[in-house]
């Protein structure tokens, strides 16, 4: 199968080829990394899609967005078409990205907040960061972490939470729990977009009047020329990006920039929700020209941050990652909820990667799962060997640096869902209940969802992704008896694999065949 198609060879590149370095870039340094990933950016919003070289990589029509800093990114990057966020929720998301390992281990099984004592990284976890810190590199954390279980530590206030809202959300990180990061400008969660907040790495509040991703754009840069002694230039740097937008709200110009409203406020709603399975009678469809406003934001700042790297003479020793936690359905299959289902829309991420003159610049349908982004970051900065023992996803680095056939391909990702088990008296949630696990190969995706209380099927979400790209014939298993029965066998190989509660419990054992 020929899963890549070389941007070069297709007469689209015009890059540097590896093995042509000049004898001075020769010279070996530890490489930096930039990961950029604005939250809820789903992978069709990202206007390249619709370009040649692309599109003829893909089943779906790209959204009507304008993204001209992504556009030539892509042309010098590794871009995968399928990778997937396996739990899509902003939380859980996080904490398999730090720590490589799935939900049930990483610590943080659901959304935190001031209810979920149980969902919060775990402190004896050894992150990226911590990896990279330990490597000698500077790692530095800017937006929202959103993996901490809120406590009354507001430095400011010590013995209250940051926030009045019950339950709390927001969380103030302390040194104690930054694993590895020295630099810090960071806060839990918030949402109001042009009026956000952080914690500075001594943890003085700063509270903000500009949309968010630009001044946290400002503040990387500011970081990448060390203006304020924010980094140690002798050492390499490790730095995570963590923009809101295009999270909601996205619903006024409190929320994104006016000039990026402007592109999308007099196209007819049909027009812009240009997927199949989108409905644009919903309330929520007045929302997408915000979405797509926030998702033009997202790309400025991400092209500031870039400018500025090249500026710096940086961009040629830094790969540069730009991604997402998850998506966003935008009144596609008829839900409100952005996320945490198994739909293209909100497991489907973008995943660019550019490693000047050492990675080709590619398309390629690899079916990254988020544990793999650590063990696969550390292997491109040549870490490979300091990879955790405890971390589960793979080391996919030989591929994106072209040795073809040294790494064995993954035939699926798996999809989760959790919500809260049993609450006390008092509110607080003491466990969470698996309620949803699924499987996405490279041309169906399956999902089953099972009760409370017994345990058995509620219902079968089966897609067959090459005829049905936008999913819209959900396929009764009785009607396909021999494919469900596979996917169900691949499905229990996996979740036993990595020791999921559902293998734990033997949930559905006679059909999973653990
Ligand atoms: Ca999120």
């Amino acid at each position: 199968m020929n899963n890549r198609i070389n941007l070069l060879l297709a007469g689209l590149g015009v890059l540097t080829i590896p093995g042509c370095n000049t004898a001075q870039e020769k010279e070996e340094h530890s490489p930096n990394i930039l990961y950029i990933f604005p939250d809820q950016f789903r992978n069709h919003a990202m206007g390249f899609w619709e370009e040649d070289g692309f599109k003829e990589q893909v089943r779906f029509q790209a959204d009507p967005v304008h993204t001209p800093h992504l556009n030539t990114f892509a042309r010098e990057s590794m871009v995968l078409t399928s990778a997937m966020s396996n739990c899509p929720l902003s939380s859980p998301h996080r904490g398999i990205l730090l720590t490589g390992m799935y939900p049930h281990r990483s610590g943080v099984p659901l959304n935190c907040n001031s209810t979920r004592p149980f969902s919060s990284l775990r402190e004896d976890a050894e992150c990226i960061s911590d990896v990279f810190s330990k490597a000698g590199y500077d790692c530095g954390y800017f937006g929202k972490l959103h993996v901490d279980f809120p406590t009354p530590n507001d430095p400011e206030s010590p013995g209250q939470y940051v926030e009045e809202r019950r339950p709390a959300w927001d969380a103030y990180t302390p040194e104690s729990r930054r694993h590895g990061f020295n630099y810090w400008y960071s806060y839990g969660t918030f949402d109001e977009h042009k009026t956000p907040h952080y914690w500075d790495t001594d943890g003085r509040r700063h509270e903000i009047k500009e949309w968010s991703p630009l001044h946290e754009a400002k503040e990387v840069i500011s970081y990448l020329k060390n203006e304020r002694g924010e980094r140690d230039s002798k050492k390499p740097f490790f730095v995570m990006v963590s923009m809101n937008p295009p999270h909601s709200p996205y619903q006024s110009l409190d929320d994104c920039m006016e000039e990026d409203y402007n592109l999308y406020k007099d196209i007819p709603l049909n027009q812009l929700l240009v997927r199949p399975n989108a409905d644009a009678t919903m309330e929520k469809a007045k929302c997408t020209p915000y979405y797509f406003a926030s998702v033009t934001g997202v790309d400025r700042a991400f092209g500031m941050i870039l400018n500025s790297l090249k500026e710096l003479g940086l961009d040629k020793n830094t790969i540069v990652v730009f991604t997402s936690d998850h998506g966003e359905t935008m009144c596609s299959q008829a839900t409100d909820d952005p996320k945490n289902s198994p739909y293209a829309e909100s497991m489907n991420v973008p995943f660019l990667v550019r490693y000047p003159g050492k990675m080709p610049p590619a398309v390629d349908d690899l079916l990254l799962s988020s544990p793999d982004i650590m063990p696969t970051l550390l292997g491109l900065a040549g870490l490979g060997d300091k990879i955790p023992t405890e971390v589960q996803g793979e080391n996919y680095a030989p591929l994106f640096l072209g040795e073809k056939n040294s790494v064995k391909r993954p035939a699926s990702a798996l999809y989760f869902q959790n919500l809260d088990g049993e609450k006390e008296s008092n509110g607080l949630v003491q466990n969470y209940f698996p309620s949803a696990r699924g499987i996405k190969t490279a041309r169906h995706t399956l999902a089953l969802y099972i009760d409370r209380n017994t345990h058995q099927i509620t219902r079968t979400l089966l897609f067959d992704d090459e005829k049905d790209p936008y999913q819209l014939t959900n396929l009764l298993p009785a009607d396909h008896p021999e494919l469900f029965t596979s996917l169900c066998q691949e499905m229990g190989r996996e979740l036993k694999k990595i020791e999921d509660p559902w293998y734990e419990q033997g949930i559905l054992k006679d059909l999973l065949n653990y």
